[in-house]
């Protein structure tokens, strides 16, 4: 499972460096020091990297050839594009479990019911562990595993301790998560116990349980891999990188994605940057972050215009994945919706059950968080903010089978949001109870 050998020795590391995001500090770190946010500012931090030496053309060629390669450092969907992030200064200890290698999904359905001509979807959902965060799993394992690290943390109940928890052990660390009494996500939570991650609740909440596990970090070792790690931000770049390979490098007009963190916002935005940059692409697409109604501070933040993001107290929606009310990323999520020109926009629990449903219908299904781009692109097509004959790629960021609860309940008529009140099964698809009886069977399916 390892990568391959000792050819694949990275000449460039030693000019990737951390530098505080923030515009009056920008101060620089080397990049092995562990350090999660700013020493002097406590600001974000980000890779920086020279140039590749390779022009667009070399390495568009160079990508195209390695997915006709064996060796696992080419055929995973991460590594393959390794010169958009030489972080590491050999390839020997990286991990993969194939991660990316997610398709673009076309359906005429989905298009037609969020109101445009054509729609694509990048179905993040393919991962190994069944979401986006593998992408940047992989990059986090690498890095702990490069700093001598024996042990890795996060404190969370779903995707990322599903896939933490996988690379780790495929990496032989030990990792550990850290939940919150009684607020658990079962689904989730069974990938991490299977994958052998050591899972403590503690009587505390987010907030608290993450200052107790950075003073722990420290004493044992223990590097973490929260979002706020800005080695996962340079694995999900790639999920832009495969896209724009996919498409034969012609930027799409928008790319639609679920805001929680904002982490992939930040990751997606620094990518395209980057690409354009190199001249592999000629421009940048418009980002559009969608956010659930009850958990919407971003778009709270970016449509007031504040100066600084008030957190959401107690954030509510069923797509536990972008249920986050202080998000950490939120800096670098307005530079990059900022800079490219892109939107924010937030959709009811009602709004996004159905386009859940739509997205299943369509046989390619997604979890609750992912369904917020179909109903966010319907509202922005309605206003009229993306063009019916746009070309725009949603990402769907978690697969269907994270949330099977969710999907009987609306099915069933059960489902009801966070405020109690009963969501309409519009696109309900409930099991029916039959006798025992071909000829009334058949009578009732000729019949349908
Ligand atoms: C983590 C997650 C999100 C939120 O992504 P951010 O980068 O934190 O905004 C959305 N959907 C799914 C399925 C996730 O696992």
């Amino acid at each position: 499972m390892r990568g391959t050998g000792s050819a694949d020795y990275n000449e460039d590391f030693m000019a990737a460096e951390l530098i505080c995001f923030e515009e009056k500090c920008r101060a620089r770190y080397p990049i092995t020091q562990v350090i999660y946010n700013c020493p002097q500012c406590g600001g974000l931090l980000e890779a920086v990297y020279d140039k590749p030496e390779q022009s667009a053309p070399m390495l568009r060629r160079l990508w195209r050839d390695r997915r006709a390669s064996n060796a696992p450092l080419d055929q995973s969907g991460v590594w393959r594009y390794r010169e958009l992030i030489p972080f590491l200064p050999s390839y020997d200890g990286v991990v993969t479990l194939r991660e990316g290698n997610t398709p673009l999904l076309e359906s005429k359905q989905a298009a037609q019911y969020g109101g445009l001509d054509r729609l694509v979807f990048k179905h993040q959902g393919f991962n190994p562990t069944g979401s986006f965060k593998d992408n940047g799993m992989t990059c986090g394992t690498a890095q702990a595993l490069r700093l001598g690290m024996t042990r890795v943390a996060c404190v969370s109940t779903g995707n990322t301790s599903a896939s933490m928890a996988a690379y780790a052990s495929a990496a032989g660390l030990q990792p550990i998560i850290f939940i919150p009494h009684g607020n658990i996500s079962y689904g989730k939570l069974a990938q991490a116990l299977e994958y052998g991650a050591r899972t403590l609740q503690v009587k505390a909440n987010f907030d608290q349980i993450l200052a107790l596990v950075r003073q722990l970090a420290e004493r044992l070792g223990i590097y973490l891999l929260n979002s706020i790690n800005p080695f996962r931000i340079e694995g999900q770049k790639t999920i832009m990188a495969e896209m724009m390979d996919q498409r034969d490098w012609r930027s799409p007009d928008w790319v639609v994605l679920p805001g929680g963190n904002l982490g992939n916002v930040s990751a997606f935005g620094k990518a395209l940057r980057e690409m354009k940059d190199l001249g592999l692409i000629d421009r940048l697409p418009r980002l559009a972050v969608i956010q659930a109604e009850g958990a919407a501070p971003f778009y709270r933040l970016m449509r007031r215009k504040a100066r600084r993001l008030s957190a959401v107290v107690h954030p509510e929606t069923l797509a536990t994945a972008i249920k986050i009310g202080d998000p950490v990323s939120w800096p670098k999520a307005r530079h990059e919706v900022s800079t490219s020109q892109g939107t924010v926009e937030k959709v009811t629990e009602q709004q996004i059950a159905d386009a859940k449903a739509v997205i299943g219908r369509c046989g390619i299904g997604c979890e609750p968080a992912s369904a917020a781009t179909l109903a966010g692109i319907r509202k922005l097509t309605a206003s009229g903010v993306i063009a019916k004959d746009a070309d725009v790629v949603a990402v769907l960021t978690g697969n269907v089978l994270k949330d099977p609860d969710y999907i009987y309940r609306y099915h069933t008529g059960a489902l009801k949001a966070p405020s109690g009140a009963k969501l309409r099964s519009t696109f309900g698809n409930a099991p029916v109870i039959v006798p025992n009886d071909a000829k009334r069977i058949a009578r009732m399916l000729e019949g349908s």
